[in-house]
């Protein structure tokens, strides 16, 4: 490949600009793109130029003259004529004008004209000669590009036009058969329509073109990734038999019966188990979609194949309860089940840690604290990441140090399923489609200032009947002092706003134990409201808590609101989310867009497309977590054209 400063004959003062902003080669040159086009490629005769308006005209300079001017730089007045008439021109401070310009001269100019003394005129129009046989600057359509370290786009155009000419060397990087079955331009021609486009149809196929590439190559490494790994860990999987009386004799005890999607979601894992590699499995469900028993049956199956399994949750509280109900479940089975965290006294952390070593424990239930301690595992078989998308780390990198257990990480974002095998490109996806039967849409409403007085009354009246509900303080800030202080606050007033009812305060500034003792009591129905701060935002399960009051709610992010709201509507009555705005929160079109939202929507799938315009992918989806590289062309919400490339990437390996 020619040498950047052979192809841009430049100075190096340019070339160290250009290096300074990642631009050291051709290639860097070509895959600097426009960031934006201006279409100049229609003139305008004359006889039609309205004033204010940017345009490109073709035709001669009639006359040129050079006037003093007290900048010393001199004044430029011309006139220029096309077949219709004639327009004055004048430019200030462009003495290098002499040399460039001559009466006489075919020109295209572009600019913007103005009425002067009841005349329209133009005022230091762009202008490019005729007689060079390249449009570039005007009469097409032009590139317009950020400004790299004081080269300014103009500069930059006319350097890229000139560099063109070696585009021809650029190897072509997509095999045949894949331009063709997705009708694709090829490299070069994609590249010069990117910076120089005929037409704003071809400047789209040169993107979609490019952008193909860039999603094509990255599936080709996920797809390999996986592969490689699998071979890697083909001899190390365990195999784990499916136990079908085992399971039976589980959920035989369950008070419902799976739905058909969480059954879907059973079979394919433990489908999975049974292989040779190890599983990686999402299991992706909205809030409340019943995750958690699935995870239960795989535990079990796991267990009784005599491997031991380790469950993470995000938060202590969400553990604690993970680990109160499968105690429940599990250990009159049998299982011996135990949890971990940071909270531990050492002396219960060493016994939990020799439980594990020695296969003392079958089940452990923890947080972080299980990939932090120094805990090793005698056989561990499978791993459960509940809530997966709260830990912000890949999986892999979480369970290294582990072996290879088969891993199965739980979580309700939504992600459609191609940007999930993009960004999670190692994971196979199960998805549980539907709510258990009987569940009610959770009714939503803002509630204003000057209703609050009712709401209150309403809910007093509904936990006197036996509802249980939720009040959850307003975000402030990140500290958890402040967050503590205010569900203090909001705790003391409620109890004199409600002396009859039971209260009871939850936040993250209590010991590990008292947050326990809160949630146990709560979820028995020893207390009719939980003041909380977002403690138990992911995953928290009372059936008989219906009701959420959420104050602030304009502080909080969609997809928070959306999981906050999940912890109601999980029993088979009614349930109730209130929205309380602060002050003129409404007013302000993003907040009153957002709540608005949930009051309209229900589903996790549609408040994360609304989500995708507040925030986009990056946040909504993880994408920033999951180590993809920034794509400079594809978008990577285009799902029509993830799914092309991820297909053709497939048929690549497979060849
Ligand atoms: P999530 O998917 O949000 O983790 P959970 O696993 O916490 O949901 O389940 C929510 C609630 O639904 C729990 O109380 C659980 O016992 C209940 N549940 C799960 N599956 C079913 C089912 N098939 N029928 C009825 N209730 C179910
Ligand atoms: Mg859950």
């Amino acid at each position: 490949m020619i040498p950047l400063s052979e192809a841009l004959k430049t100075t190096s003062l340019h070339l160290q600009k250009l290096k300074k902003a990642g631009i050291s080669s051709l290639a860097d040159l070509f895959y600097f793109f426009p960031r934006a086009y201006k279409d100049l490629s229609r003139f305008v005769p004359v006889n039609e130029l309205r004033a204010d308006q940017e345009c490109v005209l073709k035709g001669r300079i009639i006359s040129l003259l050079n006037l003093p001017s007290r900048s010393g730089k001199g004044i430029f007045k011309g006139v220029f004529a096309d077949a219709t008439g004639r327009l004055d021109l004048i430019w200030f401070n462009q003495p290098r004008l002499r040399t460039l310009l001559r009466s006489g001269d075919s020109v295209m100019i572009s600019g913007r004209a103005q009425f002067n003394y009841g005349k329209l005129s133009m005022a230091n129009p762009n202008f490019e000669l005729m007689n060079e046989s390249e449009k570039i600057h005007a009469g097409r359509i032009i590139p317009i590009y950020s400004e790299v370290n004081g080269l300014k786009s103009k500069w930059l155009r006319g350097k890229i036009f000139t560099a063109l000419r070696f585009l021809s060397y650029f190897p072509e990087t997509l095999p045949d058969s894949v331009l063709q079955s997705n009708d694709l331009l090829v490299k070069a021609e994609s590249l010069r329509q990117i910076h120089f486009p005929d037409s704003f149809e071809q400047l789209g196929a040169a993107q979609k073109r490019i952008g193909f590439e860039e999603l094509f190559n990255l599936q080709l490494q996920v797809l390999r990734n996986k592969r490689e790994w699998r071979l890697a860990a083909e001899k190390k999987g365990m195999k784990i038999k499916i136990e079908r009386d085992l399971l039976k004799e589980l959920t035989d005890q369950l008070p419902f019966e799976l739905t058909m999607a969480q059954k879907r979601a059973v079979v394919e894992i433990l489908n999975d188990l049974k292989k040779s590699y190890p599983m990686m499995r999402l299991l992706e469900g909205d809030v409340g979609s019943g995750k958690t028993v699935i995870a239960a049956l795989a535990a079990f199956n796991t267990i009784r194949n005599g491997y031991q399994t380790a469950l993470m949750a995000p938060t202590e509280v969400l553990a604690k309860q993970h680990f109160r109900n499968l105690l429940q479940l599990l250990s009159p089975l049998g299982v011996r089940v135990d949890f971990l965290s940071g909270s531990l006294s050492p002396k219960e952390k060493e016994r939990i840690i020799i439980g594990l070593k020695t296969h003392g424990i079958d089940l452990v239930i923890g947080t972080h604290s299980l990939i932090q301690e120094k805990v090793s595992f005698a056989n561990l078989g499978l791993a459960i990441i509940d809530e997966q998308h709260r830990f912000g780390v890949k999986q892999r990198d979480i369970l290294a140090g582990y072996g290879t257990p088969h891993v199965l990480s739980l979580t309700a974002t939504p992600i459609p399923r191609s940007l999930a095998m993009t960004i999670y490109g190692d994971q196979d996806l199960s998805v549980i489609d539907e709510l258990p039967p009987g569940r009610k849409e959770i009714i939503t409403r803002i509630v204003p200032e000057n209703k609050r007085l009712d709401a209150y009354r309403w809910l007093e009246n509904s936990v006197q009947k036996g509802s249980q509900a939720y009040v959850i303080c307003p975000l402030i800030s990140e500290s958890e002092t402040v967050q503590t202080k205010s569900a203090l606050a909001e705790y003391e007033k409620l109890r004199k706003i409600f002396p009859s009812l039971k209260i009871a305060v939850l936040h993250g500034k209590m010991k590990a134990s008292e947050k326990d003792a809160v949630m146990n009591a709560f979820s028995q129905g020893e207390y009719g409201i939980l003041v909380s701060t977002t403690v138990i935002e992911v995953g928290i399960d009372v059936p008989n808590a219906n009701t959420i009051f959420i104050e602030g709610a304009e502080r909080f992010g969609l997809a928070q609101l959306h999981q906050l709201r999940g912890r109601v509507g999980r029993g088979l009555r009614q349930s109730y989310c209130f929205l309380f705005p602060s002050g003129n929160a409404l007013e302000f079109p993003t907040e009153n867009t957002r709540l608005r939202s949930m009051v309209k929507h229900a589903s996790g799938f549609k408040l994360a497309e609304i989500d995708l315009e507040f925030r986009g992918p990056g946040e909504v989806y993880g994408v920033r977590q999951s180590g993809i590289p920034d794509l400079k062309m594809a978008k990577i919400t285009d799902l029509e054209l993830i799914d092309a490339a991820r297909k053709a990437a497939e048929s690549v390996l497979v060849e």
